[in-house]
């Protein structure tokens, strides 16, 4: 007797921020989901990680986890420090899109993708599969129907790619490409234990992200969980070459020109390698088609300078949820759910995008 394949309703290849999101919303509708990953959790991904109450924070706080948030020792970001021209003292403002949650947070990915992958398998409809590949799609009358993992096939009614920068199942459905841009910066950072909050004195509890402009660069300094900081800099494309091959002695000094940073940088500990992502291009791809749909970075792909991705994967994850959460229950037809997702995609996700490209080609031209 042959055995028939495992059937879902949705099948979502990756299980971060946009996959995670989207099967936790869909398992609490009672919808059967299976979550695929090549990683296991705990899994770190190349990241920072500051994120907003109007996106990715509020979607936690929907989701019941700012108790699990507070846990992890990251704290409530309720102000922002912001300097310009590199100088020493910051002018101190309230956060930026805190929505009705009224702060932002900056959560490691090891500790942040583990609890959102948790709390997606809190639903029992939702089966998760760690260290599993998914390597083709399953079509019938050109539409995907499923998801073969090695020689093993699943069956759905919708398969999503949540998959990442490089996605696999944008390739596989050939997603149109809506818009692309030339890469135009990178992005190193690193974690350091001790680093003080600003002009608080030693030992204080720090209450906002710090924002350091100077020409064409811009240093950040996240509070993380676990007493953790995590301190980046934004690079045009020419200087990218010149950090890479001066590592961390490089990213040291170009953090010590900020004058505002430098010295608690100098007298805090560094406790990770260098890490980071060189310019890589923007891309907007066309998100659903017959039987598929993208969230996240596999739809939407964005210079990490603004820090918006994460926020934009929570959004776009949390708008399809919607659409095929009527769709499963026979409200929508299947096809209307892809014109109407791309709509609200679009509409929660092209402004910053287009800032974020704009903005990137040289900071000097902020206002
Ligand atoms: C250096 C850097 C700094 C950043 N800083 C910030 C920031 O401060 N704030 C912010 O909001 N955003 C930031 N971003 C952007 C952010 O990391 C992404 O927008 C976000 O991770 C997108 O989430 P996602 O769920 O779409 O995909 P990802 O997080 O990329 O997850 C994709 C998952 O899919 C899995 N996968 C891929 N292919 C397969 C397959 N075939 N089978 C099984 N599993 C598969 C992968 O293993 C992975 O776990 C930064 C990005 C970079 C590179």
């Amino acid at each position: 007797m042959t055995q028939q394949p495992e059937s879902y309703d949705v099948a979502i290849v990756g299980a971060r921020i946009g996959g995670a999101v989207l099967a936790a919303l869909l398992g609490d509708a009672g919808h059967r989901v299976l979550l695929v990953d090549r990683a296991s959790f705990p899994s770190d991904a190349i990241s920072t990680h500051f994120f907003r109450g109007s996106g990715l924070a509020g979607v936690l706080g929907e989701l019941g986890l700012l108790d699990e948030i507070d846990a992890t020792g990251a704290p409530r970001l309720s102000s922002e420090y912001l300097y310009t021209d590199g100088r020493a003292e910051p002018t101190v403002t309230d956060p930026q899109d805190p929505g009705s949650l009224g702060y932002n947070l900056s959560v490691r990915r090891l500790a942040l993708d583990a609890l959102l992958v948790r709390r997606a398998t809190r639903s029992a409809s939702v089966r998760l599969r760690e260290r599993s590949v998914v390597t083709d799609l399953v079509r019938d009358d050109g539409r995907v129907v499923g998801v073969r993992i090695g020689d093993e096939v699943v069956r759905a009614r919708w398969v999503v790619g949540a998959d990442g920068q490089g996605s696999l199942i944008a390739r596989l459905v050939d997603a149109p490409i809506q818009e692309r841009h030339d890469p135009i910066r990178a992005l190193f950072y690193v974690y350091l234990t001790g680093f003080e909050a600003p002009a608080a004195g030693a030992g204080a509890t720090p209450d906002g992200p710090e924002f350091s402009f100077r020409g064409d660069e811009l240093a950040y300094v996240f509070p993380s969980d676990a007493g953790v900081t995590c301190v980046a800099v934004s690079v045009s494309r020419d200087a990218f070459h010149q950090v890479r091959a001066g590592g961390l002695e490089a990213f040291g000094a170009c953090i010590g020109r900020h004058r505002g940073l430098a010295d608690r940088y100098r007298s805090a500990t560094v406790v990770s390698r260098l890490l980071g992502q060189g310019p890589q291009p923007s891309t907007v791809r066309v998100p659903a088609g017959p039987g598929w749909a993208l969230v996240g970075d596999s739809g939407m792909r964005q210079d990490p300078w603004t820090g918006e991705g994460m926020d934009s994967a929570a959004r776009s994850a949390r708008v399809l949820a919607e659409e095929l959460d009527a769709q499963l229950r026979g409200r929508l037809a299947a096809d209307a759910v892809i014109g109407r997702y791309h709509a609200a995609r679009d509409a929660q996700g092209l402004d910053n995008f287009h800032a974020t490209v704009e903005g990137g080609r040289d900071l000097r031209t902020l206002g």
